[in-house]
């Protein structure tokens, strides 16, 4: 059986490239190439900085309420697909269908929907100097470049188009050559709403054609999202330019568990940090800090709970709630970290192997696992494995708990459970991360700015201060008598 070919998304339309090369696409959850696609080779890569230039003519020409009608549209037809676009993400991402059909597409359209909504109420300011006064425009861009990772394709994607496309801005975008799919469809969407062709661009292509868009001066601004090495590599690149750059990278989140806290909600926060994704979350409280006085409770109920209610299988079937990894090498990854746990002399309470579900024996699965009796030198505890991999820490002192929560380069995210709510409070503030939660874990809502402290990113998505980083500042001052000059 042939499969299908997906050529690069251009100027509102679909775009042959000229060398003919391609790469395929497999579905994680049974090994299987479910389509091709073409690389954005030079002609592309020309053609969209052309249409990306054409684009951004004709949007940034219309007023924001038009742009703000015509997202609103495509928010629609977002919420109408959404099981076809669902069923997209679950084939390309290996990720549970029930978790896709209600979190995937949803929390992409209401991104949009969000800063649609913003966008005519973004306003510049004026001020009298003596008799002369200045007003303020807040300006698009031009051509800002999105750089997506692979776990929440779609979502990404219209995180991304958001605010750029809000403020005025055209986009190329270049999702990971593990998912491509998602991209192409909003761009589909995005022409059928109305947007004019040239202001939503796909190219495809991995690491070289993320390079290009670095690199390219035409572009004015880089979003990017995945992990910390390649995010200094595009901010070295972008630098050349001297491109703004909005950087989404990893973390290492720590989850602080008090004595106080209700038991059976930290650990449900810990398994949805954990295992939701397959633990293919940027925010996951991978280093989950409990309090010796509710440890033993805490660690058997987590045992108990990933034993029994865990469901790994054909992701498309409604009851499976753990799906597969991204690809074999992140298995082998993400089995690698396991080994070293152990090596390292951590204690496995449950998992640490690959699985092979019945229903889906091929595909790319790993056992939800969880560590015990780990110190916090251990690499497990250090670093960022992507994975289902949970590391269970105790501690019996609340600065000591904060020190150890803050000793690393990442920054991302945090949570603490307590009932206390000074010392909820007194927590959070001092821990060094951008998102943080008490008692709960992981929501991020449109309206939410979300991004990372120290090396987990740069700028932020969501919220009202990200239109501000989609739009430039131009001051105008206007004299109102005659110029007062020596020559
Ligand atoms: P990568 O950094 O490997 O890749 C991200 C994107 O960059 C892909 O599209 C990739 O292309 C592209 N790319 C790779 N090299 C370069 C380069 N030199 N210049 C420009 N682009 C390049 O991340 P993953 O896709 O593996 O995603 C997982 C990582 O993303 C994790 O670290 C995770 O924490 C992070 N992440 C962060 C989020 C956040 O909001 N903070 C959200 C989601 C994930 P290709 O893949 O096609 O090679």
């Amino acid at each position: 059986m042939t499969t299908p070919v997906y050529e690069n998304f251009i100027n509102g339309h679909f775009l042959k490239n000229q060398t003919g090369d391609t790469f395929a696409v497999k579905n994680p959850a049974t090994d299987e190439v479910i389509y091709h696609v073409e690389i954005a080779d030079e002609f592309i890569q020309n053609a969209a900085i052309e249409s990306a230039k054409q684009g951004f003519a004709a949007w940034s020409a219309m007023t924001p309420i038009e742009r703000s009608r015509i997202l609103l549209k495509a928010v629609a037809i977002l919420r109408e697909r959404n099981d076809e676009l669902a069923k997209v993400e679950v084939l390309d991402t290996g990720k549970p269908w029930q978790e896709a059909e209600c979190v995937d597409v949803e929390t992409g359209a209401d991104v949009i929907e969000y800063f649609a909504g913003l966008a005519p109420a973004q306003v510049g300011q004026q001020q009298m100097v003596g008799n002369d006064f200045y007003y303020t425009r807040k300006e698009p861009l031009g051509i800002c470049a999105g750089i997506g990772a692979w776990n929440y394709p779609l979502q990404i994607a219209c995180w991304k188009s958001g605010p750029a496309l809000a403020a005025g801005n055209a986009v190329i975008f270049k999702p990971s050559e593990e998912t491509p799919l998602g991209a192409i469809k909003l761009a589909e969407i995005f022409i059928e709403a109305g947007v004019p062709a040239g202001v939503f661009n796909v190219v495809q292509g991995a690491a070289e054609v993320g390079q290009w868009l670095t690199a390219n001066p035409n572009i004015e601004k880089v979003s990017f999202t995945g992990e910390v090495g390649t995010g200094k590599k595009v901010m070295a690149s972008a630098a050349g330019s001297l491109k703004d750059v909005t950087m989404e990278l990893g973390g290492k989140s720590p989850l602080l568990v008090f004595d106080d806290a209700d038991v059976s909600q930290a650990v449900s926060a810990a398994m949805l940090g954990n295992f939701y994704t397959q633990g293919e979350i940027c925010t996951n409280c991978t280093r989950i800090y409990v309090h010796k006085n509710v440890y033993q409770q805490f660690i058997d109920e987590l045992k108990t709970r990933t034993e029994q209610n865990i469901i790994a299988g054909d992701p498309m079937d409604p009851e499976v709630n753990l799906g597969a990894l991204i690809s074999k090498k992140h298995q082998e990854l993400v089995l690698g970290y396991i080994d070293k746990g152990i090596q390292e002399g951590a204690t496995l309470l449950t998992g640490g192997k690959a699985l092979s579900p019945a229903s889906a024996p091929n595909g790319y699965f790993v056992e939800p696992t969880v560590f015990v009796d780990c110190k916090d030198d251990m690499t497990i505890v250090k670093e960022e494995i992507f994975g289902p991999v949970m590391s269970v820490l105790v501690f019996d002192d609340e600065d000591d708990v904060i020190q150890r929560a803050n000793d690393t380069h990442l920054g991302l995210a945090a949570g603490v459970f307590t009932k206390d709510i000074q010392l909820a409070h007194r927590v959070i503030h001092q821990l060094q991360a951008g998102i943080c939660w008490i008692n709960s874990y992981g929501n991020s809502p449109a309206e939410m700015p979300v991004g990372g402290y120290k090396q987990s990113g740069i700028g932020r998505e969501n919220g009202i201060e990200t239109l501000d980083h989609y739009t430039q500042t131009k001051s105008i001052y206007v004299g109102m008598s005659n110029i007062e000059s020596p020559f």
